[in-house]
């Protein structure tokens, strides 16, 4: 039952788009990979080939990707990753000014905004695409997360972070915490939304449970590719009962 899936779906016809997922190898946790397929295979299913690079330090970058998705990791993870992630900030902030969508997880979000002072009190760089910083807490954040957006409506995830994250005066938040504690376990806000840049404390993974982020990051993908204007509906059955069960658990 449900919608009909895309009629030329799996042919490739529609054109390639360029998935990039940032550090799998050091920043990819709790089922973050899980977000890299979710957008693969539901662009696949309307037509569009995927060519999918994995980007770990020292890589040459792949700036022509139409699409970034990077997750979470321990502060251990971080370290390994931020040397690197400071090389590739001035293309990174070109490629956010173009209008690229990304998807960054946790500890990659946080990375994503000015600092991170952890517990220990090291201060790892980030790379300000967000006005946000972020200090390691005493208690760690761990549990189901109902959120609320304007944009994208309900939200449903998974947070474990002890990082806690105070958005800068402009900084448009992703959402609002219905239930869970979201960047500081204070505000009320969780994530941030800069141009197409979205980011957020939630794994789960994400965009399995939430196909309308998925299908807001590959609309403006494809869009800036393609000037395609039109995504075919796939049958989201399985992610409604997904998010039903989620959102009834509580923490
Ligand atoms: N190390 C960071 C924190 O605990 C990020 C953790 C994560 O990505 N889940 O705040």
């Amino acid at each position: 039952s449900g919608a009909p899936e895309a009629h030329f779906a799996e042919s490739g016809g529609q054109g390639e788009i360029h998935l990039v997922q940032l550090y799998p190898r050091d920043m990819n946790i709790y089922g973050d990979w899980g977000n890299t397929l979710t957008l693969k295979r539901r662009l696949e299913k309307r037509g569009y080939s995927v060519k999918l690079t994995d980007y770990n330090p020292g890589d040459s970058f792949p700036a022509d990707g139409d699409l970034f998705v990077g997750g979470g990791g321990q502060d251990s993870g971080q370290f390994r990753v931020m040397e690197d992630l400071q090389k590739i900030k001035p293309v990174l902030h070109e490629l956010v000014r173009d209008g690229v969508p990304m998807l960054a997880i946790c500890g990659l979000y946080q990375l994503f905004g000015h600092e991170f002072r952890t517990i220990a009190g090291q201060v790892l760089p980030g790379i300000g695409i967000f006005d946000l910083t972020t200090v390691g807490g005493e208690t760690r954040l761990i549990g189901n997360i109902v959120t609320e957006s304007e944009t994208f409506g309900t939200i449903i995830g998974y947070e474990n972070h002890s990082g806690l994250t105070r958005l800068g005066d402009g900084q448009e938040p992703l959402g609002r915490v219905v239930s869970g504690a979201g960047n500081d376990g204070e505000d009320g806000t969780e994530g941030a939304v800069t141009r197409e840049v979205i980011g957020t404390y939630l794994h789960g993974s994400l965009l399995p449970k939430n196909p309308v982020l998925a299908d807001h990051l590959i609309a403006t993908a494809v869009r800036r590719r393609y000037s395609h204007d039109h995504l075919e509906p796939l049958n989201d059955a399985l992610a409604a009962r997904a998010r039903e069960v989620a959102a009834a658990r509580p923490r």
